[in-house]
């Protein structure tokens, strides 16, 4: 599975499972556009990018913002004439239960996990119409098959992923651009190593594959839809979950 010289953007590459999928992308021989709302974390990821000897542009935009939405595939397509392949990786989560959520913590995770795929989806289609190829990847949740307790607002936005996924595997197909979506189960990052160790190992117990999983298992799918060899796969929602929540 090679993706020799495609050009990648990777959102909320800086740290985390985005950063584990930008590696894997530079592993299989694809150039990356490292974007990410924290400009510091986006650079560090693009030097680890070139260490692979793939070029890597490191871009500062915040997902839910349009303006800079526009402006990232700009840049891209400035400094690599094309873009081949969009992981939609940025996302964030403001857990309460219900009657503690706020509309801020609503409308936050709202516009970061769901407006921002949309800005990012529609800036670069048209550049993958008009080459009549294209691989789309977005970063669900298992959350947003299940639900689940105390984050409501980012189950909600996760399975408004799965629903704009297939949507456009149903709208892009005719241009050879396919749109999957991956849902991640726990996977050790940043933001699983803010949840309480009381708390995160008894889910761990759960896990039938006995062990939470890592960006790179999020990068090895990503890189596989991002290739030629699923070619066939489109609308899918795929988790990567160890068997946790089947
Ligand atoms: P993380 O918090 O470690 O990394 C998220 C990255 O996104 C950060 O670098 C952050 O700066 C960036 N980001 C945040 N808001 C942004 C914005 N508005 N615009 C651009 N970038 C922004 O999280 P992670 O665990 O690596 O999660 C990555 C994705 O995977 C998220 O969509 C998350 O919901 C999903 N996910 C994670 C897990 C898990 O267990 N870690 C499980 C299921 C799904």
């Amino acid at each position: 599975m090679i993706l020799e010289d495609r050009v990648a953007i990777v959102t909320g590459a800086g740290q985390g499972i985005g950063r584990g999928i930008a590696l894997k992308l530079a592993e299989k021989r694809a150039h990356v556009v490292v974007s990410d709302i924290n400009g510091q974390t986006a650079r560090e990821t693009a030097t680890e990018v070139r260490a692979f000897g793939r070029r890597a542009l490191a871009l500062q935009a915040d997902v839910s913002n349009r303006a800079q939405v526009e402006k990232m595939v700009q840049a891209t397509l400035q400094e690599f004439g094309t873009v081949d392949i969009l992981i939609n990786n940025a996302g964030i989560a403001r857990s309460a239960t219900l009657l503690k959520l706020t509309d801020k913590d609503w409308d936050e995770v709202l516009a970061v996990n769901l407006k921002g795929i949309f800005h990012t989806t529609q800036a670069v289609v048209p550049h993958m119409m008009a080459a009549r190829h294209g691989k789309i990847v977005n970063i669900s949740s298992i959350y947003g098959r299940t639900g689940t307790l105390g984050d409501s607002n980012y189950a909600a936005s996760k399975a408004g992923m799965i629903g704009f996924t297939k949507s456009m595997a149903r709208e892009l197909a005719r241009y050879d651009i396919n749109v999957n979506a991956i849902l991640p189960g726990m996977i050790d990052t940043p933001l699983l190593q803010g949840i309480p160790d009381h708390y995160l190992q008894p889910m761990i117990e759960e896990i039938p594959l006995g062990r939470v999983g890592t960006p790179e298992d999020i990068g090895n799918l990503a890189a596989f839809l991002a290739s030629d060899e699923a070619p066939y796969i489109t609308g899918a929602a795929i988790e990567v979950a160890g068997g946790w929540r089947m």
